[in-house]
Order: structure tokens, then sequence, then C-alpha cells
């Protein structure tokens, strides 16, 4: 116990194994499970966060077999020959103190390949491949699957398996009527449906013994049509319960689920309540996820006794430091993950190693390490937006000398910006751990101070960084300068209110984000509310229907709005895989109007006059807010390049195409860390 956060420091005892804490690192696939010349790096990454203190760990989902398989050569452990690689991870992070289960996921008819198998040949609406319904044969050569897998797991030394029985994978497709259409001894009624399931739990503790960490992932809210009751999920929770597994996790939405589950606009916390719920109905511990990120709130999870751990996956890319950190009581210098997907999730989905946009170095620990400098240099960083921010803290901590300019009055840059974005108020947590940073690190911060080329000249610096990111660009339209004309930045930062009627010129992300600001009521975000967010996704906390869906009610817009762009195509398709349909679908729910093969011919007092393929028309608006991109900011390069010190450009300042914070903040690091 410490005297910060006691619940989340009170150690767990699971009768033949005392677990030091009550944080769990939830699953998630890196890339680095995929193949055997990067389980050595899996291995470091693991340790890091063992050495971190955190409690209890899951790998990513490793398949039982080939037909599990998320996609073709996906993690698998199957084999006797597969033993060793594990042994790796097991024993990095044993040597740190740590404990570790490894997933075992059956993809099911999402995996991405021919071979998937599933209940019924029930095609998923986010996968090409159709499934083969499995035959009774089929389906006990699945289990033994699970179990083979689970004995090789205990042989490659970890402490239990967990068992992914959510997310609508192969278990989740067994357990609800939405997918499992079978009408043999495998389906109809909750009985047939659960059978697989406590079939594989059964089969795998006889096989492991009682020594071994069971967890099953519970899918208690599957938010599809078709999911399973309240009540089934029950009757499952407790049939686990008396099949012997250890410890519930939780598990939220199926990956086809129309309703955000972790990005960064869901609140925090937004779904401890049904895992509350659970727990007055079983026994055994039980684990919350999702959207956990900060110690507080995982501390009030478990004072309030909505749970008995917490699960957070993300959170521990972005710090592995963070439980040591939360124990210490500086929970001031968690890095905090922003919930952002666009370094982990979505460079899954690329089939990229995952990172984090916050910690370049998660997935790249053995690659991309903060040595101390045998040549300390005096450097001045221009700029305290991400780049500057990451580039000043590590030249800092490797020993430089380091003075950070600013003109603005506070850090930050674009996020500043970013933050006031109602869903992104979370990119102010990393404002704050930067803050923290500078201080801890000694970085001399200069704010509302540009500075000039001869100021710099003047004073013994050593080296040059240029982090002074962009200006937005100004199309060449008639009319710009029009009084209706506003930019971005005046409506997100200066504080000037639009009108009623708004159209924005640009569908990029920041065009995308000015339109969520202008459709929510000032500083009315949903995410800091939860059961106006309920309300607006259709999530139903009364649980009265399958999958705990509702009809949504989204709030109508105090605005009406345009967003434009000249190309073809949807709008917002350069925007994260894992988000981007989460941002069209609030736009569209909130009456936006999403135009494309826009031609801005003109502004005047009507208003903003376009044509759309051919055909002319005028949009009667009161504001036009200019969303068309950026460009690079290095008016001090030229006069500094003509001095004999080195000059580094990073973020925004090097490259405006194609900038978004984790290139900033990985350019940053990098640079720094080579210097
Ligand atoms: P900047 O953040 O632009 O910082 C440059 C800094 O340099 C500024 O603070 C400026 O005052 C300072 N400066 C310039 N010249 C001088 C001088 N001569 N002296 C002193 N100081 C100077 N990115 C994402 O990845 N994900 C998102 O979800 C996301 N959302 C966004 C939402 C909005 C509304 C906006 C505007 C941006 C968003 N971005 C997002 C983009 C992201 O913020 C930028 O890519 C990032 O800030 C670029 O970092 P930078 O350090 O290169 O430049
Ligand atoms: P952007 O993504 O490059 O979008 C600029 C938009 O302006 C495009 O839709 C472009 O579309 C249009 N445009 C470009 N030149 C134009 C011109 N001359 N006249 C009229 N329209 C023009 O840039 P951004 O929105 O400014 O965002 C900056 C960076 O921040 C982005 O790279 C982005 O990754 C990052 N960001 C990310 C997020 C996120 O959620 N991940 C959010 C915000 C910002 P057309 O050419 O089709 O008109
Ligand atoms: Fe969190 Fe974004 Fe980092 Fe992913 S990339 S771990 S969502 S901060």
């Amino acid at each position: 116990m410490t005297e910060h956060y006691p619940h989340l420091f009170e150690p767990l005892d699971l009768g033949f194994v005392r677990l030091r804490n009550r944080v769990l690192m939830g699953s998630m696939h890196t890339g680095l499970e995929d193949r055997r010349r990067d389980f050595e790096k899996l291995a470091v990454y693991f340790a890091e966060r063992a050495r971190g203190e955190v409690g209890l760990m899951v790998t990513g989902g490793i398949a039982p077999n080939r037909t599990g398989w998320l996609a073709p050569f996906a993690g698998k452990l199957s084999r006797g020959g597969e033993v060793a690689r594990h042994q790796l991870v097991t024993r990095a992070v044993h040597d740190e103190g740590g404990r570790i289960c490894m997933q075992m996921l059956h993809a099911g008819r999402y995996a991405y390949h021919p071979l998937s198998v599933a209940p019924s040949a029930v095609k998923a609406p986010i996968n090409p491949f159709r499934p083969r319904a499995l035959s009774q044969r089929g389906i006990d050569s699945q289990i033994q699957a699970f179990v083979r897998s689970a004995c090789l797991a205990r042989e490659a030394g970890y402490d239990g398996v967990e068992i992914m029985g959510s997310e609508g994978y192969l278990i989740n497709q067994f357990l609800a009527p939405r997918t499992n259409r079978r009408n043999d001894a495998w389906g109809g009624d909750m009985d047939g449906r659960m059978r697989f399931a406590l079939e594989v739990v059964r089969r795998t503790r006889a096989a492991v013994g009682h020594d071994f960490i069971l967890i099953f992932r519970l899918s208690m809210l599957d938010l599809v049509e078709q999911g399973n009751t309240w009540e089934e999920v029950v009757t499952l929770g407790k049939a686990l319960e008396g099949a012997g597994v250890n410890l519930i996790n939780t598990g939220i939405g199926w990956h086809e689920a129309r309703v955000p589950t972790i990005q960064t606009s869901v609140p925090r916390a937004a779904f401890a309540w049904v895992t509350g719920r659970m727990k007055q109905e079983l026994q055994i511990p039980l684990i919350a996820t999702n959207r956990i990120n900060m110690p507080d709130m995982a501390e009030r999870i478990l004072a309030q006794g909505q749970a008995d751990m917490v699960s957070m996956a993300r959170p521990l890319l972005a710090d592995p430091d963070w439980v040591r950190k939360a124990r210490e009581g500086r929970w001031r210098e968690i890095n905090t993950c922003i919930a952002c997907n666009q370094a982990c999730l979505d460079h899954v989905f690329q089939q990229r190693r995952a990172s984090c946009l916050v910690n370049p170095r998660a997935c790249y620990e053995t690659e991309l390490n903060y040595l101390p400098t045998r040549e300390p240099k005096r450097v001045a960083v221009v700029g305290a937006g991400p780049a500057g921010l990451a580039c000043a803290t590590v030249l800092a901590e490797r020993g430089h000398e380091v003075s950070l300019f600013d003109a603005a009055n506070e850090i930050g840059g674009q996020f500043n910006m970013a933050k006031r974005v109602p869903g992104k108020e979370e990119f102010a947590e990393t404002l704050r751990y930067f803050q923290a940073r500078l201080r801890a690190t000694g970085v001399d911060v200069q704010l509302s101070h540009r500075v000039t080329a001869a100021e710099l000249q003047r004073e013994d610096y050593d080296a040059f960084v240029l982090a002074t990111g962009v200006t937005p660009r100004k199309p060449e339209i008639p009319g710009l300068h029009h009084p209706k004309v506003l930019s971005y930045a005046e409506v997100l930062t200066a504080g000037v209110r639009p009108g009623k009627r708004v159209a924005v010129i640009g569908a990029g992300g920041i065009g995308f984000d000015v339109c969520e600001y202008l459709v929510h009521e000032e500083q009315q975000s949903p995410s800091r509310d939860l059961q106006r967010w309920q309300r607006e996704w259709g999530v139903d906390p009364e649980y009265s229907d399958r999958g705990a869906l509702r009809q949504p009610e989204p709030e109508p817009s105090p605005r009406q709005v345009y967003l434009l762009q000249r190309s073809t195509g949807k709008p917002g398709a350069g925007l994260g895989k894992t988000t981007g349909w989460i941002h069209r679908a609030t736009l569209r729910a909130k009456g936006v109007e999403m135009l494309a093969e826009v031609r801005y011919e003109r502004i005047d007092d009507a208003g903003l006059h376009i044509r759309v393929r051919e055909e002319a028309r005028l949009l009667e608006v009161d504001h036009v807010i200019v969303c068309a991109g950026q460009e690079p900011l290095r008016e001090l390069l030229e006069p500094l390049q003509a001095d004999w010190r080195p000059v580094y450009l990073i973020g925004g300042a090097e490259r405006a195409d194609e900038l978004d914070a984790k290139r900033a903040i990985d350019q940053g690091t990098r640079l720094a860390a080579s210097l």
C-alpha cells in the first residue's frame, strides 16, 4: 500500500500468486509478436514495463492455430518449436520482478485470410473473407488448439493465459445470436451458445492445473445488434466463475460496432459502470477497462468498488513508468496517453510496428535511447510546439544545456488549439507532461519572446534547432480579405465567435476539428459528460435490449455548417483509419453538409460562391473559415545558415505536408538523441 492511491497499490492475492498492485497492462498488438526475429525487441519492451512496476501484463493476441490468425503469419503458439521465442519474453519479465500472461486470440470471422472459420458462415461487415462454418469435429479441434496453446504457454514460462472472449472474435461469435445461427448443441439458446467458451475454459483448466492464472475477457457490452442481453452476460459470468477462471476482464464493443470505445472523445472510464454492475453478481476479481489513463481515475474505480483491477494498454505504451510514478505520487510526470490511436492502432492496421505519438521509444526500446552525452553543448531550440518540446527535453536529459524560446506566452504551439476542440481535451495532458519535463531537466524556457537570428547569433550557442512550425496557407480565392473570412487560429485561440451559418474551406484534420468546434455549444464537450455522450452515441446504460444499444439522440448543432474540399472522394479520407469514421459520423449526425469536388469562385457580402462539379451554388454564410493546409515557417533559417554553427530544422518548420504531432515529436526526439 502507498499513501497515494491506496486501492491501486493494494496487492491482489489470487491464492497461488500475489500481484503487487491492481494494474493490468491490457493486451495490445504491437507487430513485434508476429516475427521470430522481433521477440528480442518484444522482450525488452515488456521488461521495461515490468521494471516500471506493472502488476500483471498480457501479451498481444497470439493465435492457437493458423485458422485463428488475425492475418497471414500473425503471432501463433501451436507447436513446441515456437516456445523458445516466448521464453525470451517471460525470462526478461521475471528477471525484472514482473508477471505476464499470454493472450490466446482466435480471430474467427475477423481473420483476414481465406482459412477463416466461425460458428456460422456469416461474413463480418469489416472483412471481405467469408468464414467457413465449423463442423462438430472442427469445433473440437479448435478447442484442442486452445488447450494445446495454453499448455505451450505454460511451458514457455508464462504466469497464465488470457482467453479472448470479447471484441467480436471467435468465442464472442459463438456467444451472440448475431453470428451463431446453429441449431445443434453449440448454438440455439444461451446454454448452447456459451458451451464453446465453457469447454475452452474447463479443458484448459484441466490441462494446465490450478496454479496457472486464467483470465477470461468477457464481452460485457457487445454494442452491436443481436449481441447478448445483460442476463445472458451474467449467466456466462457465473458459469465462468464455476469453471475455474481466476480473473474476468471486461470487453467492450465488437470491432464492427458503430459506437467508439477507446478514441480520445470517449469520456474517461466510460464503461467502468458495466464492470461495476457485474461486481454485484460475481465473487471473483473483475477488471475494468477502456479510457482509464490517469491514477486518480483508476483509484476512484477501485475505491468505489466498480472493479478489483484496472486494465490499461495504451497508457503503458505512452509511459512505461506509469505505475512507479503513480506510486511515488509523481502523477504530473506521467506521459499520458491521449487516445489518438495515431501511432499504435493506426500503425497496426497498416501492418506497421506500433509505437506511440507521445513516446516514440515505445516498441523501439532497443533502437532509440537517450544516452548521456560525452560532449555537452549549448543548444538554442526555437519554438515550443511538440517538436521543440520533445527535442529540448531529450537534449537536456542527455546533459546538454538548452534554451527554449517561444513567441507565445505558453508552451505547446498548435496543441493549444487542438486541446480546445471538443473531444480533444486530453491534448492538454501532453503539455502538462512537457511542463513537468522542462522543469525536471532544467531547460531554460523563455516565453513571450519572438527571437531573431541576430539575437541568437550574439550568444555562444553551439547549435540551433528551428522548431518554428507553420503558418496557415492562404489560398488564392477572390474576396479572401472580406471580413467574413476567418483563420482557424482566430476561431480556436483568439476567441472570435463565428455566426450561425459557416463554411469551412478544407476537409483535412484541422477542417474536421474546426467543424467539431462549431457543431458543439461553447465549451460543451460531451466527452466531459458521460450521460450526454451515451445519448449521442446510443449506448443504453439500462441495458434494456441486446447489445445495450438504443437510438442515438445527437444534440442539434448550434450552427449550420458546410465542410468543403476540392478533391474527389470522401471528405476526411486522410484521417486515421481508427478515428476518421468517428469524425465523419459525428459531423453527419450534426447535419454538416460535406461537399467534394468544389471550386471556390469568390467570397462577398452574399456569402461563398462555389461550383460543385459544374453546378454554381451560393452558400449564404456569415463566416468562411480557412483550413487549407499550412506552409513551413522558417524565416530564421537563411540568416542562421550564414553562421558557421549547425542549424537543424524539425517538425512543421522542416516540412508542412503530412505534418502531424507524431512526426513532429518523433523528429524532435530522434534529433536530440543523436546530437
Ligand atoms: P507548432 O506546434 O506550430 O509550434 C511552433 C512554435 O514555434 C509555435 O509555438 C510558435 O509560437 C513558435 N515560434 C515560431 N517562430 C518563432 C520565433 N521566431 N521565436 C519564438 N517562437 C517562435 N496533430 C496530430 O498529430 N493529431 C491531432 O489530432 C492534431 N490535431 C490538431 C488540431 C488542431 C486544431 C491543430 C491546429 C493542429 C492539430 N494537429 C494534430 C497538428 C499538430 O498540432 C502539429 O503537427 C504540431 O503542433 C506541429 O508541431 P511543431 O512543433 O512543428 O510546430
Ligand atoms: P491538410 O490535412 O493538409 O488539409 C488541408 C485541406 O485543405 C485539404 O482538405 C485540402 O483539400 C485543402 N487545401 C489545400 N490547399 C488548398 C488551397 N490552395 N485552396 C483550398 N483548399 C486547399 O492540413 P490541415 O487540415 O491544415 O492539418 C495539418 C496537419 O495537422 C495535418 O497534416 C494533419 O495530419 C494534422 N492534424 C491531424 C489531426 C488528426 O486527427 N489526426 C487533426 C488535425 C490536424 P483539397 O485540396 O481537396 O481542397
Ligand atoms: Fe495513446 Fe496515441 Fe500513444 Fe496510441 S499513439 S498509445 S493512443 S498517445
